[in-house]
């Protein structure tokens, strides 16, 4: 017997639409989404809603990309506590809006990257809980093809989130085990990898590479390289380049650092085997119960994980300056000048407005040069888990982006540094080489010219550059405040 609906359920079964949320801070962006923080209208709950623009996904042909990420989330429900889930969807006129589970704690690559790596017990924990993912989505047929650290979010709780499901592959034969997987869709994603400047060369498993073809076990290859990371801090497969990086994986070219514990490592030679058919819990009869009877998870019960365990006092720190949430005054839905407004705040807060913490926790008024040297030192060592850090010369980075450094005719993209010193270096994220630095001096100028384009002058040269997610103001407004505070007397800006 079906209950009658309540006003509650009546309310879900309403498409819903922007003017039911109250937008707050951009969460994050993809390279075809911004994400915010927002709320609901009636509820008051928090979710985050990876808005789309609609011409954008038409002209970088991403249409299957988001297609199939609404599709797999709808399959996945809301059935298991350790995966995104997706609330409602809908759309205006330019865009298309997912309203997410709020993962509140961020990514696990920030989390790894923070506390260099995790203990024993954190790693395994979160191994367990990623086993229970990775069962569910087995019990879904979804393959998700592009598990790494950057798509596991923690929630409020410190609980997993599995997230970006663009990528995943819904297994249609019934009794699919190994390599059963649709060819062209396979090849698709193969080549979408091969297209991609950066990405998850790290984590793609051998067969994907070697055949375009995937099944549940390439999601078994990225657990391992997954828990390699979080129990060492460090990717199992690294190189100067993707090619390199492929060469490794297929050669399983990869050593375990001094001292790694050898229940943990024991697990991770069982996951990182070429014949995706060898690999732990790939033929099991009952989904992955021969993970689940791994030595390095002797002991714990699976059906009881309880609370996860600390990672670190300065975790709660994190977590205050994370609730403040959403200013009290903002009207519900989100029209083009509110995008741009969110937008703006998320690089660089404005004076005036109440601090929109971002996950660059920036604060109020607070210019980007406006540090102690205390934060430096801090920050400093920090920054030794970003990959960047080693051409940044010992200074401290200020901010980071990919931009488009157009030089003839071609864009080259660029991973830019602003650090103190001044330094602007610039460097090919996929080769990992040093490029050059844009030369300091205290006639350099920075000048928007739109959202995207913006040029910094400097003696010799204009450089024209691109800042492809458009906060092209923002890298002006940086590099401003840059100059200012190591060429103050030039500065005849804002002096009233
Ligand atoms: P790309 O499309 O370039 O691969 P992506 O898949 O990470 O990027 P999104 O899924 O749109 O792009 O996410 C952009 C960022 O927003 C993520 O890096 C993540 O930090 C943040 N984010 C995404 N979903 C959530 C969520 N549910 N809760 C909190 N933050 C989120």
């Amino acid at each position: 017997m079906t209950p009658p609906n309540t006003n509650a359920e009546q309310q879900e079964i309403r498409k819903k639409t922007p003017s039911d949320f109250i937008f707050g801070k951009v969460i994050g962006e993809g390279s075809f989404s911004t994400v915010y923080l927002a709320k609901d209208v009636q509820t008051n709950k928090e979710y985050a809603i990876k808005v789309l623009e609609k011409a954008h996904i038409i002209r970088e042909k991403k249409s299957e990309y988001v297609m199939r990420e609404k599709e797999v989330l709808r399959i996945l429900e809301s059935l298991c506590p350790y995966i995104v889930h997706l609330y409602s969807t809908f759309q205006d006129p330019g865009r298309l809006y997912f309203v997410l589970t709020y993962a509140k704690n961020g990514e696990l690559l920030k989390h790894i990257n923070l506390y260099k790596k995790f203990n024993f017990e954190c790693t395994r924990y979160y191994s367990c809980e990623l086993v229970l993912a990775l069962e569910y989505l087995r019990s879904k047929k979804i393959v998700h093809r592009d598990l790494k650290p950057e798509n596991i979010l923690f929630d409020h709780n410190f609980h997993i989130l599995i997230t970006d499901f663009g990528s995943a592959k819904i297994e249609k034969s019934e009794d699919n085990d190994i390599n059963d997987g649709t060819e062209d869709d396979d090849v698709q994603q193969s080549n979408r990898r091969r297209n991609s400047f950066v990405g998850t060369a790290q984590f793609v498993s051998p067969e994907m590479l070697q055949e375009s073809k995937s099944s549940y076990a390439s999601d078994l290859w990225a657990l391992g390289c997954i828990v390699f990371q979080m129990a060492s801090g460090q990717m199992p497969f690294v190189g100067g380049s993707e090619y390199l990086i492929f060469q490794k994986i297929l050669r399983l070219e990869y050593k375990f650092p001094d001292g790694f514990d050898e229940r943990i490592k024991d697990f991770i030679e069982k996951l990182l085997v070429l014949e995706p058919t060898r690999r732990l819990g790939a033929s099991d009869e009952t989904t992955y119960v021969s993970l689940r009877k791994h030595e390095f998870f002797e002991e714990v019960d699976f059906d009881d994980l309880g609370p996860p365990p600390k990672l670190s006092d300065v975790e709660y720190i994190c977590d205050r300056s994370n609730s403040i949430s959403i200013m009290p005054d903002k009207e519900p839905g989100l029209d083009p000048i509110k995008a741009s407004k969110l937008a703006i705040e998320n690089i660089l807060p404005v004076s005036s407005t109440v601090a929109p913490p971002t996950r660059k926790k920036s604060e109020t008024d607070r210019k980007i040069t406006d540090i102690s040297a205390e934060d430096v030192e801090d920050r400093l060592l920090r920054q030794e888990g970003n990959p960047f850090h080693e051409f940044a010369e010992g200074n401290l980075i200020l901010k980071q982006g990919l931009i488009d450094k157009r030089k003839g005719i071609f864009p080259r993209r660029r991973m830019f540094l602003l650090t103190l010193g001044p330094h602007l270096y610039y460097v090919d994220p996929v080769t990992m080489t040093y490029k050059g630095e844009v030369p300091w001096s205290k006639e350099l100028r920075a000048e928007a010219k739109n959202f995207k384009t913006f040029f910094v002058h400097t003696p010799n040269r204009k450089y024209y550059l691109e800042d492809p997610t458009g906060y092209a103001p923002e890298w002006v407004k940086a590099i401003e405040q840059v100059k200012e505070y190591y060429f103050p007397e030039q500065d005849s800006v804002e002096t009233n």
